[in-house]
């Protein structure tokens, strides 16, 4: 038997006809930029979020680097930020000349440390940028607590979390939706990944929403009438299309990831080398990415590598010890937790059209090793 990571074909082979269809009449349209197909989707974003407004711009990184422009993450402004995360998170703030301060991560749930950001504050902070990592949202409303005491602008990498929710101010709350802005990601591999690239900008506010929607086109309301000097990134109208179809069928696959953890966490769950996932905070998971933390986590991948199973590290380096971030000075240490996970963490396979089977032979091989 082999498992692979991650297999997006298993998907298109079982709505095939409705992909096929959806993509046809796009071409045939003929209206290929900014297409009905974009705002449709936009609206249902909305309606199953509950954001007020949504943009769809060409991926998870532009939408970053578009809100953070707009909140004005730039000229040195400092924005507290997670070390343990993917680049993308960071570069946006590095890119536009804002100052990105690291924070350490919680050892159980990998989210940031807002105990840690709020020692981290100076007199130039502007904002916090958290990263909604793997399966849950960081601690908000610690966040905003920090947020509302220092006057701090909120941007919510939700790039993984499609379909997370948390209890904030005691109510159900979708990731993305509780600071200024949001952004998700439809990286193929994402919850609700498209056939290519495609990422979002959400938010409540009706001027924050007018500008995201003007910087995706050139800063432009009117053609050849420039507001402000903005972006060419938006969303594919064929990808649109795409997306239109998936996010019908998201809640069942939502729920087969889960049946996926949940097993996974069955036949897991006595083998003392392995330390499994935590929830926290009032939240409502959603499994992306399944991140156990493991001893002699090399030697386990290449087990599982030579079985014939796809793993994955996600994050190898922590964003302080980058080649390209040595300039803000961090050392080595610096961040003991996140330097840990970072030896430790290993993704299993993941999406919704794995098997019972697929999951058992997983399980059975991580039992090997450790039984060797
Ligand atoms: C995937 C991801 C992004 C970037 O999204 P793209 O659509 O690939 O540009 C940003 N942040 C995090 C945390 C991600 O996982």
């Amino acid at each position: 038997m082999k498992v692979p990571f991650y297999d997006a074909t298993r998907e298109y082979n079982l709505y095939k006809p409705e992909f096929d269809k959806v993509i046809a009449d796009v071409i045939a349209s003929g209206a290929f930029i900014l297409g009905k197909q974009v705002q449709d989707f936009e609206e249902s974003i909305g309606a199953y979020t509950g954001a007020k407004y949504a943009v769809g711009v060409a991926n998870g990184s532009d939408a970053l680097v578009i809100a953070a422009d707009i909140l004005d993450y730039t000229h040195g402004a400092e924005i507290l930020t997670p070390v343990f995360t993917f680049f993308a998170s960071t570069s946006c703030i590095a890119r536009l000349n804002g100052k990105p301060v690291f924070c350490d991560v919680e050892e159980d749930t990998f989210c940031m440390d807002m105990k840690d950001a709020e020692n981290r504050l100076t007199d130039k902070t502007r904002g916090i940028l958290p990263v909604h990592l793997f399966l849950q949202t960081a601690d908000m409303t610690a966040c905003m607590k920090l947020a509302e005491k220092y006057r701090l602008t909120v941007l919510e990498d939700a790039a993984e979390a499609f379909g997370m929710k948390t209890m904030y101010k005691d109510k159900c709350t979708h990731a993305g939706l509780i600071g200024d802005f949001g952004i998700f990601s439809f990286f193929p591999t994402k919850t609700l990944g498209g056939y290519g690239d495609g990422g979002m900008i959400v938010t409540n506010n009706k001027e924050l929403y007018q500008k995201a929607k003007s910087y995706r086109t050139h800063g432009s309301t009117i053609k050849y009438h420039h507001d402000y000097i903005g972006y060419n990134s938006r969303l594919d109208t064929v990808q649109a299309a795409i997306l239109q179809v998936k996010l019908a069928h998201i809640d069942k696959a939502i729920q087969q990831r889960a049946r996926h953890a949940a097993q996974y966490r069955d036949m897991l769950k006595d083998i003392t080398a392995i330390t499994l996932p935590v929830i926290k905070n009032g939240n409502t998971p959603v499994h992306y990415v399944f991140c156990l933390k493991a001893e002699k986590r090399d030697e386990l991948e290449l087990y599982l590598k030579e079985k014939g199973i796809g793993t994955s590290i996600y994050y190898p380096v922590p964003l302080h010890l980058q080649k390209c971030f040595e300039y803000l000075g961090y050392q080595k240490g610096d961040f003991p937790i996140a330097e840990k996970l970072c030896k430790t963490v290993l993704a299993l396979p993941m999406f919704p059209e794995l098997t019972e089977d697929e999951v058992s032979f997983v399980c059975e091989s991580i039992k090997a090793f450790y039984q060797r």
